[in-house]
């Protein structure tokens, strides 16, 4: 007998997705690039385990529960996470304690202990090895549980795959009958009566009943089948315009290089370029390669020119106080902008804290917080000293344009 396919309902969604997809990912173990939805879920769904986790007597304060989410989330960089930049990862970190604080609002009064919470289960069925996590897992009685899985995204929306294979896993897993079996050792079956998708930025529940089994039954012939032409080796592409805008293997994917893809005498490393390393020597035909490199070279010394010829008309226009100036063909206007920065964002934010204006800037950009230097409400003395973390340059913006 051939070793079980390790399989889950995420691997499951990107074969569905796209078959070569999941062959780049989990034939290859081409990694993904971080994206930082699943960072910001991630550390939500750490702080709930945090809270409900079933071996704590009591449940977490507020202020316990955010120093966790804070310790969760500074264990990585904005660039690890995925995060464009430190700015977008700060509203991830606002909008990340503003949820905690919310569900805390609705629900510290009345916290229950679960049956489980982030119970990561392996069960091997039908040559499977079935990889879930379940989020969480209230018992209701009589072997009757309910499942709660966390959404941290935009918008919820029913995900029937993922109901039934919840279902599917909790009712046949030896694990969640002995778990139960403690509390109440009459048990005979686990039936799971209720799914709920739980969207924590809304706090807003969906909840399904058990799906009936004939809808089990045939959810689970489509996962056997899957798992059959996985083993086939069945990996076209189905390329669309929204999977591929996304994916992160679209230059070694053969739907936009022409080739098929082999990994003979390459590195994960050099085939699929992470930022540090962003130098693809193979993935791209050798005379393609040799054009871009001369364009990316030519392009870079217009470039320098350009900026060169530029300042030298910015100082020869401020020279002569000229706003405007004619060539034969052209025409060039100058306009002097005043550039406000902040040097030491941290030391910015220490005062706002101090001064106890965070709260008037959920997230602290640039513009939120020169915003409260005309802001009528904050006092002259704090304007002052917020201004003292304050530079202010001018910037030249030239303009040049055809004549008529
Ligand atoms: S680029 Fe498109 S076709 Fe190619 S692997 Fe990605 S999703 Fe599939």
């Amino acid at each position: 007998m051939g070793k079980n396919l390790s399989f889950s309902y995420s691997k499951m969604g990107m074969y569905k997705e796209c078959p070569q997809k999941y062959k780049f990912r989990y034939v290859h173990m081409i990694p993904e690039q971080p994206k930082y939805y699943f960072a910001f879920g991630t550390a939500l769904h750490s702080v709930m385990e945090f809270i409900y986790k079933p071996d704590k007597i009591s449940f977490p304060t507020l202020a316990q529960a955010l120093a966790y989410f804070d310790t969760v989330w500074n264990k990585t960089s904005y660039e690890q996470k995925g995060y464009a930049s430190m700015d977008k990862e700060l509203e991830g970190y606002a909008e990340g304690r503003r949820i905690i604080e919310s569900y805390y609002r609705e629900f510290s009064g009345h916290f229950i202990h679960p049956l489980s919470t982030e119970m990561k289960t392996t069960l091997d069925i039908d040559g499977l090895s079935l990889i879930s996590i379940v989020d969480r897992m209230d018992y209701l009685g009589d072997g009757r549980v309910k499942i709660l899985d966390y959404k941290t995204g935009k918008t919820i929306q029913r995900e029937p795959d993922q109901l039934y294979m919840y279902q599917k896993v909790v009712e046949n897993s030896p694990l969640v009958k002995t778990m139960i079996q403690q509390k109440d050792p009459s048990v005979k079956e686990v039936r799971v009566e209720q799914l709920s998708f739980y969207h924590l930025p809304t706090l807003k529940e969906m909840t399904f009943e058990r799906a009936a089994d004939k809808e089990i039954f045939a959810f689970w012939q489509n996962v056997l089948k899957v798992a059959d032409d996985i083993r086939a080796g069945k990996f076209d592409p189905t390329p669309g315009e929204n999977q591929c805008r996304w994916c992160d293997y679209r230059n070694l994917c053969p739907v936009f290089t022409g080739k098929e893809y082999t990994t003979e005498g390459k590195s994960t490393s050099v085939l699929f370029p992470t930022k540090k390393d962003s130098t693809s020597k193979q993935v791209f035909p050798l005379d393609d390669q040799d054009l871009l490199t001369e364009k990316i070279d030519q392009y870079g010394d217009l470039l320098a020119k350009v900026s060169q010829l530029q300042k030298e008309i910015i100082d020869l226009m401020k020279k002569n106080n000229f706003a405007r100036h004619f060539g034969e063909h052209y025409k060039a206007e100058l306009t002097c902008i005043e550039k406000i920065e902040f040097t030491n964002k941290e030391q910015v934010i220490e005062l706002l804290r101090q001064l106890n204006l965070l709260k008037k800037v959920l997230v602290p950009t640039k513009s939120m917080v020169v915003g409260l230097l005309t802001d009528a409400t904050v006092s002259a003395n704090d304007k002052k000293k917020l201004e003292s973390f304050m530079t202010k340059t001018q910037e030249e913006e030239l303009k040049i344009e055809k004549t008529e």
